[in-house]
């Protein structure tokens, strides 16, 4: 039976919108249609739907209290727990997510909300008061809510960026937020609303009917729901999770209202791999990172950098690692990678690897969806999977490995979001060469999300955030696993702003200057007799034409 995703706005849940405009919402492991997601293109409502979101903000704002907000965000956190089956079974069914990754995403979630729930005294209360440069005169910071959130997110991590980052950072930033998820993965996000609401429910009861439109969902299409919301240009701030494409059309028509922008883009994550450390364990590293989560992270690894000298032993151990790496359906037990999101992403990444080999490139491993039509293949070469599952319709890829690279290519240029990795000889002959030459190779990248360097050397590991241009770095570890009480984002073309510790990018900074003295007075004003000594003893540099 197929599901009718809702859009919650002005107060209900809503199906308006044409369903002669609804995307197919299919399960990824079996290509099945499980649900619709209808468009909101009722552009007549938009600026009603702005409006009530200003006041609900206005009362959540003043009127509800820094307990009461606490007791929401840890209500939240509880009810995301008492749900954690339905949730994990929506990113699993819709997004094909593997069991594992969803149960992550919930507990992510929920620390989520509960980090906040600590940061909620922080962010409202000044931030000190000092004295003035003048005499009898105070100064105070204070931050304040920017307003209406807009914030647009991608299918992969449905729950955490689109329920939880996004919707807690501008709540405990004191403002409302209208959210427009994927239209990939709708249920999931409406799921989070719902408990959301319910959590408020619980706290302020009757009180409730003040904030019903603190947070709404449109759901629908990117180019058609999330364009007529960014054209309006009503939010205070639009804050963006996908691709760095969809990411220059949202700053752009953000730019052209003077709107701020929060971009979280793609990445082409590198790991760079130097020869004093246990190559085992790098190995194992970079093959969680490719492939997990098939790959669909932003963070996934798409570049290993391995020292030359044991580059064909570590390149073997990583295709044997990656042969064993088991493909299925996401909800088996004995599944280690499951399908891409859709046929759409599936069509997407083999044409970046047959690009890549059209460039030359070599492909050592995979470079095929997997389905009934290339079992045969995927078994001469010893892929391991559940042939039933793979052969079930839905939008498997074979784990696929390059090698040696060069720049310019394809797969090294461009985010291949999927199990493809490029395995790379890093050149050097001593550790800092090793070093400087792994360095150049991440900051020629045009993305700079995460990357890592895996050395056991004291004075690099240290030197390593000094040169490296990216958001995020590992020392030691693989691309992924961020914590949600850390600054997240990325610069060059992954974007710009931070998510996670983000209270700051969801309010502004506001100076409140206090005069205790009762004559009028101008900071930095001088003294009229001084001045006038001064011009009368200095030429003016201009000549006068009259
Ligand atoms: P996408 O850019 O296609 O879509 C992202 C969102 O933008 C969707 O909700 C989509 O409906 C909407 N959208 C599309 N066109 C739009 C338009 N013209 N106006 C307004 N909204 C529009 O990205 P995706 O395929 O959903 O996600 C994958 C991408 O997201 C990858 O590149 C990945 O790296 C990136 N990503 C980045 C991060 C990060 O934190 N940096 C995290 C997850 C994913």
């Amino acid at each position: 039976m197929s599901k009718l995703a809702s859009h919650y706005y002005l107060g209900d849940w809503r199906l308006e919108g044409g369903l002669s405009n609804a995307t197919a919402v299919c399960d990824p492991a079996t290509g099945h249609i499980i649900g619709l997601c209808p468009t909101m293109d009722h552009q007549d409502v938009i600026p009603q739907i702005f409006a009530a979101a200003r006041a609900s903000q206005r009362y959540w704002y003043h009127e509800v209290s820094i307990p009461e907000k606490q007791k929401i965000f840890l209500r939240i956190a509880k009810l995301f727990e008492k749900h954690r089956g339905e949730l994990v079974w929506t990113m699993v069914k819709e997004g094909g997510k593997l069991w594992k990754w969803a149960d992550a995403e919930v507990t992510e979630a929920i620390d989520t909300y509960t980090d906040y729930h600590g940061e909620l005294n922080r962010v409202y209360s000044s931030r000190g008061v000092s004295r003035c440069q003048m005499q009898k005169k105070v100064v105070e910071s204070y931050r304040k809510p920017k307003g209406v959130i807009f914030a647009i997110g991608p299918w992969n991590f449905p729950l955490a960026i689109i329920d939880a980052w996004k919707t807690a950072g501008a709540l405990a930033g004191g403002n409302a937020v209208i959210l427009k998820p994927a239209e990939q993965t709708p249920f999931t996000a409406q799921l989070g609303v719902e408990l959301i609401h319910e959590a408020m429910r619980d706290v302020l009861e009757t009180r409730f009917q003040n904030i019903a439109n603190l947070v709404q969902l449109l759901q629908g299409k990117g180019e058609v729901t999330g364009k007529l919301i960014l054209e309006s240009g009503l939010y205070n701030k639009v804050v963006f999770t996908g691709g760095i494409d969809t990411g220059r059309v949202v700053a752009s028509t953000a730019g052209r209202f003077i709107r701020e922008c929060h971009l979280e883009l793609g990445g082409h994550a590198a790991m760079v791999v130097l020869s004093d450390f246990d190559l085992e364990r790098a190995i194992q590293e970079a093959i969680r990172g490719c492939l997990g989560d098939a790959g669909q992270r932003c963070v996934s690894t798409r570049v290993l950098w391995i020292p030359e000298h044991s580059f064909q032993t570590s390149l073997q151990r990583y295709i044997d690692l990656a042969k064993q790496f088991r493909v299925g359906r996401p909800d088996d037990f004995q599944t280690d990678m499951g399908p891409l999101v859709s046929k759409e992403q599936l069509d997407r990444v083999d044409d970046m690897v047959q690009k890549t080999i059209r460039q030359g490139g070599v492909c050592v491993l995979g470079g095929y969806p997997l389905n009934k039509d290339t079992v045969t293949r995927a078994k001469e070469e010893g892929l391991n999977f559940d042939e039933e599952a793979v052969c079930a319709g839905g939008y498997y890829y074979a784990p696929t490995v390059f090698v040696n690279i060069p720049c310019g290519v394809a797969a090294m240029d461009e985010e291949i979001f999927g199990p493809v990795i490029c395995v790379n000889a890093l050149p050097g002959c001593t550790l800092r060469e090793e070093f400087e030459n792994g360095v150049r190779l991440i900051n020629r990248a045009r993305q700079g999300l995460s990357n890592a360097i895996l050395t056991n050397d004291a004075v690099l590991i240290k030197e390593a955030p000094f040169y490296i241009e990216t958001g995020i770095l590992y020392g030691r570890r693989g691309t992924t696993g961020a914590e949600t009480n850390q600054d997240f984002g990325g610069v060059k073309d992954s974007g710009f702003g931070t998510e996670g510790r983000g209270i700051e990018s969801f309010t502004d900074p506001m100076t409140y200057y206090i005069d205790l003295a009762d004559e009028p007075r101008m900071a930095q004003a001088g003294e009229d007799e001084k001045i006038q000594r001064l011009l009368s003893s200095t030429k003016s540099p201009f000549f006068d034409f009259d």
